[in-house]
C-alpha cells in the first residue's frame, strides 16, 4: 500500500501536557509516526512525502481565524516574552456559556482559549509546519483513490479528529479526516463514509459535517458519559437540517470486551453500505488496543486483523488517517496488520 509520512511531523513535539490535574510526559509523541513508518517500510509498503497543498481545502473545513490563529500562533506566543521559547503556552479561560466567542480577544492567552476546547493540545514551534503536512497528506492521497488505489494511509501525526471548524483539542490542530472528506468530493465522489474507529469519539469531524447529507460520519468510541471528549459522541446526535440521519454514535460502556466493540463495527459497516458511498475515510486510532494507556477497551493485535479485512469487505476506495494509539511500540505493528488485512486478497 502507498502511505503518506512527512520527516516534518518531528518537529512538533511538545514536552509536556497535563494528564489528570497533574503535568506529564505528553503521550502524543514523535516516535509513535517514527514506529508506523519504520514497520509499514519493513513491509515493503511504499513511501510518498505529501506533494499536494491543502490551503484552499483546509479553509473549507476550518474557519479563517482559526487558521490563522494557528499558523501564527508560536511567533505570537514570542513576540510576548523571547522567555516563551522555552515555554508551552496553555490556556486557561474559556468561552463557556454566556460568554461571547463572536469577538476575537487581543490577549493571546485569551484567544488562545477561544480557539480551544481543552487544555490537551500542547503547542510548540513546529506544530503549525506537522499538522499542515498531515493535511497535505490527506490532500495528496485522495486523488490516488480516484485514479484506482485500493488504499491509501496517511500515517502523519499530530492526529485530527477532535479539531473543529475554529477550534483544537486533543491533541488536534487540522482536522485531516475532514480534508480527505472534501478532497474526495471535489475528487468526483458524490458521497463519502467517514468512519471513525479511535476510543475517542470524533467531536471535531462530526460537527463539521453535522448539517450536510454527502459526506456520512459514523463513529464507534467510549461512551462520552465516562470518556473523552465527554461532551459530544451520544447516540441521540443524529445529524441536523440536510444532515438528518447522516451521522450514527455507537458509544460503548468504557471496558467493552472485542466482541462488542466488533457488533458495533457490523453496524457501522451495515450504515456504510446504505449510504452507497463511493470513497471511505477511515479515522484510525488505536488506541482500541487493550495496552493502550489512556484507553480502556481490549482489542489485542489479532483484533486489528479482523478489522482490516472487515474494512476491506466493505469494497470502498479507503483513505485511511493515524489518529490516536498511545501504546507507541506497538502502534507501528497495529497499523501495519489493519493495512496488510485491507490489502490481503
Ligand atoms: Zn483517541
Amino acid at each position: 500500500m502507498i502511505f503518506y509520512f512527512s520527516a516534518q511531523h518531528e518537529l512538533h513535539a511538545p514536552t509536556y501536557e497535563f494528564f489528570r490535574g497533574e503535568r506529564v510526559p505528553c503521550f502524543e509523541s514523535p516516535a509513535r509516526a517514527n514506529f508506523v513508518h519504520a514497520e509499514l517500510l519493513a513491509r515493503g509498503h511504499e513511501v510518498r512525502a505529501p506533494s499536494v497543498d491543502s490551503s484552499a481545502v483546509l479553509a473549507q473545513v476550518h474557519s479563517p481565524r482559526y487558521l490563522a490563529f494557528v499558523q501564527s500562533a508560536w511567533a505570537q506566543w514570542l513576540a510576548l516574552d523571547a522567555a516563551n521559547a522555552a515555554r508551552q503556552p496553555f490556556p486557561s479561560v474559556w468561552p463557556v456559556r454566556t460568554l461571547r466567542s463572536d469577538v476575537e480577544p487581543a490577549n493571546f492567552v485569551a484567544r488562545l482559549g477561544l480557539y480551544s476546547m481543552d487544555n490537551g493540545s500542547p503547542l510548540v514551534a513546529g506544530t503549525w509546519a506537522a499538522a499542515k503536512a498531515g493535511a497535505d497528506a490527506a490532500m495528496s492521497a485522495a486523488p490516488l483513490l480516484a485514479q484506482g488505489e485500493r488504499g491509501v494511509f496517511c500515517a502523519t501525526r499530530p492526529p485530527g479528529h477532535h479539531a473543529g471548524a475554529d477550534f483544537m483539542g486533543g491533541y488536534c490542530f487540522l482536522n485531516h479526516a475532514a480534508v480527505a472528506a472534501q478532497s474526495l468530493r471535489q475528487q468526483g465522489s458524490r458521497r463519502v463514509a467517514i468512519l471513525d474507529v479511535d476510543y475517542h469519539h470524533g467531536n471535531g469531524t462530526q460537527s463539521i459535517f453535522y448539517r450536510r447529507a454527502d459526506v456520512l460520519f459514523v463513529s464507534i468510541h467510549g461512551d462520552p458519559r465516562t470518556e473523552y471528549p465527554f461532551y459530544l459522541g451520544h447516540a441521540d446526535e443524529t445529524g441536523e437540517g440536510e444532515g438528518e440521519g447522516f451521522n450514527l454514535n455507537l458509544p460503548l460502556p468504557a471496558g467493552s470486551t472485542a466482541e462488542a466493540w466488533f457488533a458495533a463495527l457490523e453496524v457501522a459497516c451495515a450504515r456504510i453500505d446504505r449510504h452507497q458511498a463511493d470513497a471511505l475515510v477511515v479515522s484510525l486510532g488505536l488506541d482500541t488496543y487493550a495496552g493502550d494507556p489512556i484507553s480502556t477497551f481490549a482489542l489485542l493485535a489479532g483484533d486489528f486483523d479482523r478489522l482490516g479485512a472487515r474494512l476491506q469487505r466493505l469494497g470502498l476506495p479507503t483513505l485511511f488517517v493515524l489518529e490516536g494509539g498511545y501504546a507507541a511500540a506497538e502502534l507501528g505493528v497495529n497499523a501495519a496488520t489493519v493495512m496488510d488485512a485491507f490489502e490481503r486478497r
